[in-house]
């Protein structure tokens, strides 16, 4: 029904020389996923990052983008920046982002639409704090996200976007989410769209879980109906342990 794609969110993490290595190592490894994989790598290493995976099943992401097509705008990268360079995925409003660069759903919108416009798949991140959890908004605070950051978003233009669900209190703290809550946001976000748009569309959108998946608890949460891939920081670094991850998907 839908596709399951596992992305490497490698964060500030890898110089060109690790880039190199680690996506060497992870080739072989990666061959016969039975799911899309991607690495989103920092600006620096999209260049090495999709020279070395040409011809091969993975695909590179980058970590941002802007929502200008340019200008002055200091420290930014452009849509078309990235598409010459063959890049194929962005994440957008990841929560690092948001909590250390000032993001709000307004721009992770614009950035949104320009990823689409562009002609590249965006991943879309959502979830709460620990704060919202406990105050018990989880639901209306992740549908909000969601419903805002698709503001202006055509059916069409649904089919390049992925949402990632990534509870900000489970990412590099080692604390995942139960299966059975990722699951619930998951099913919760495609209710969502479902609003939104109608069921085809929610059907058809892949949507993952992120925060400390990793080689041990992946096959669970993947298990489950509404989770189709993950969103993954740390565990993406090793190649062994993101390979038992696509494996687990496929
Ligand atoms: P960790 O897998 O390191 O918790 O990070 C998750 C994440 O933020 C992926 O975008």
């Amino acid at each position: 029904l839908r596709k399951a794609v596992i992305a490497g969110n490698w964060k500030m993490n890898n110089t060109r020389v690790e880039t190199k290595a680690l996506i060497e190592d992870l080739i072989p490894l990666a061959k016969d996923a039975g799911c899309d994989v991607v690495v989103c790598v920092p600006f620096t290493n999209l260049e090495t990052a999709v020279n070395l995976t040409k011809g091969t099943n993975i695909k590179v992401g980058a970590q941002n983008c802007h929502f200008e097509a340019k200008g002055a705008f200091t420290g930014e990268i452009s849509a078309s920046m990235l598409t010459e360079m063959g890049v194929e995925y962005v994440v957008i409003g990841h929560s690092e982002r948001r909590q250390y660069f000032g993001e709000t759903d307004a721009t992770v919108n614009k950035r949104l639409k320009a990823v689409i416009d562009a002609g590249m798949t965006a991943i879309l991140c959502v979830g709460e704090m620990l704060e919202d959890r406990e105050n018990g908004i989880t639901e209306e605070l992740v549908a909000m996200q969601t419903k805002i950051a698709l503001g202006g978003v055509s059916k069409e233009d649904l089919s390049k976007v992925i949402i990632a669900y990534e509870p900000v209190w489970a990412i590099g703290t080692g604390k995942t989410a139960t299966a059975d809550q990722a699951n619930e946001v998951c099913a919760l976000i495609r209710a969502t769209v479902e609003k939104l748009y109608d069921k085809e569309a929610s059907d058809a959108l892949t949507i993952q879980y992120g925060g400390s998946m990793n080689a041990g608890n992946a096959a669970e949460l993947l298990s489950k109906p509404d989770v189709d891939g993950g969103l993954i920081g740390g565990a993406s670094l090793k190649a062994p342990d993101f390979a038992t991850i696509i494996n687990a998907a496929s």
